[in-house]
């Protein structure tokens, strides 16, 4: 097999959503499961849409998923006169020809065929004029008359087009600029792309494209276009079904790897295997099995699969990618070491970094900052009775005597009290949870009361604490 060369060639008019990663990451993977090149073209002749910024944000994402690319980027606009030298080529051989049809008289032609019920294309007028350049004039190809457009598609199988449904289509406009088929197929023809693929919302324009290949004797080649990623609801995605750019997963704290193994599993499988490692996928993805028919995005399983890789990141690496949402979420000045502690006390509860950031801040603030959203405020009452605080008040005084440093004592500390006055655990693990914590759930107690240190852990159960939280919870007559 010749060397595979493949590209992913986003248009810089919005961030990298992620209908255009998961091109990206199969031209990618295909590329480095044959050992050969993956190119990244910027297609920026929309000039008033384009911005660089959106480039700069696109790269960021590729980079950030792991994309990386070999050889320069190409920016369409800076190839206009390679373009035209295509162009020209085509004038020499006759393959193509000089028209100074005006923009209403190619509207009255398409009218014409229109109203005898034919597809609306140019007739051809300038075929035979010998126009030669001028202004207004544009260039069109000389389109074969009649015949089929064949070619076998990665993913969608034969696709034929009879050559009769396209018509001498421009490629070099009248203001001189090059159309955007004439310019990718120079351009995937110059790059050495041998497997193009793309969104099938690209397909009607692959005809096209081959007829500049053939006409410039140019080798076609490989196209694959994979089907749009639809809303749960089967219907076009969109925000609604929180379908985002890649830089918004980023900032919500997704991990790349989950982003990769969602997106490629959206459209190629191996088996009923879910969970794929970027190695193992490189090694399995082939270009083959992709599936022809649309795929439903569904954040449920981004967000289980966000939260199988969390789990198993080394804590060391979980915690340095956690250290900049605890940041966002306030705390600036917590050190890695903290982070570091925190992450496996709380990775098991959230499928994100920032949630498992945001997670952190009963452990981080002090007693007086400690808030019980309204909405746990039930639970909190329910379990903060009287004779609740007076065993949270009892425990403290054990606690006095225990060694903060050793987690073990702690829990057994807890243990010894519940057994020892003949309670069960839930008559104080949820009070001290509220007292502790400001609401009922997360880590285990000793853990918390570790992390926190005596100094804290007695003062968050005692007199004023309880005093505050029960308060809170009379002022909102519960
Ligand atoms: N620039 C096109 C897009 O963003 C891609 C064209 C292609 O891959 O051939 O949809």
């Amino acid at each position: 097999m010749p060397k595979v060369v493949t590209r992913f060639a986003p248009s810089p008019t919005g961030h990298l959503h992620i209908g255009g990663a998961r091109t990206a990451i199969f031209c990618w993977l295909m590329a480095r499961h044959y050992g050969g090149e993956f190119h990244l073209r910027i297609e920026d002749t929309d000039l008033e849409r384009s911005k660089q910024e959106y480039t700069d944000s696109i790269l960021a994402s590729m980079r950030w998923l792991g994309l990386d690319w070999d050889g320069p980027l190409n920016y369409q606009t800076q190839r206009a006169a390679l373009y035209n030298q295509y162009v020209d080529r085509l004038l020499e051989s006759g393959q193509a020809y000089w028209c100074s049809c005006t923009p209403e008289e190619v509207e009255a032609m398409r009218e014409d065929a229109r109203a005898k019920g034919l597809k609306p294309r140019y007739n051809g007028r300038c075929r035979h004029r010998d126009v030669g350049p001028g202004e207004g004039h544009c260039v069109r190809l000389k389109a074969p008359l009649s015949g089929k457009i064949v070619f076998e598609d990665m993913v969608k199988g034969t696709i034929a087009v009879d050559v009769s449904e396209l018509d001498d289509m421009v490629i070099r406009r009248a203001d001189g600029m090059p159309t955007y088929n004439m310019a990718v197929v120079v351009d995937d023809y110059e790059m050495g792309i041998t497997h193009v693929i793309r969104g099938d919302d690209h397909v009607s324009n692959t005809p096209k494209q081959i007829l500049i290949y053939q006409a410039l004797g140019l080798p076609v080649p490989t196209f694959g276009h994979v089907p749009m990623i639809l809303g749960p609801d089967k219907q076009k995605l969109s925000k609604r079904h929180g379908a985002r750019a890649v830089i918004e997963y980023q900032n919500d704290g997704l991990l790349p790897q989950a982003l990769v193994n969602y997106l490629v599993r959206l459209g190629w499988s191996h088996g009923d295997q879910e969970i794929f490692s970027l190695d193992e996928l490189v090694k399995l993805f082939d270009g083959g099995s992709l599936n022809a028919a649309a795929a439903a995005f569904d954040p449920n399983k981004l967000q289980w699969l966000n939260a199988h890789y969390m789990r198993s990141l080394p804590v060391e690496e979980l915690a340095s990618l956690t250290m900049p949402f605890v940041a966002a979420a306030g705390f600036p000045d917590v050190s890695p070491e903290q982070v570091e502690a925190l992450c496996p006390l709380f990775r098991e509860r959230a499928s994100n970094l920032k949630d498992l950031a945001a997670a952190f801040r009963p452990l981080l603030v002090s007693a007086a900052d400690l808030a019980t959203a309204d909405a746990d405020l039930p639970k909190v009452a329910k379990a903060l009775t009287d004779e609740a605080c007076a065993h949270i008040t009892a425990l403290r005084a054990e606690l006095e005597r225990v060694d903060f440093g050793d987690a073990a004592a702690l829990e057994q500390a807890i243990q010894d009290y519940v057994s020892g006055n003949g309670l069960k655990f839930k008559q104080v693990g949820p009070p001290l949870r509220a007292a502790l914590l400001g609401y009922i759930g997360g880590p285990h107690l000793h853990e918390v009361m570790h992390f926190i240190g005596r100094e804290e852990t007695l003062r968050r159960m005692g007199a004023e604490r309880l005093d505050s939280l029960k308060a809170r919870i009379a002022a909102a007559g519960l």
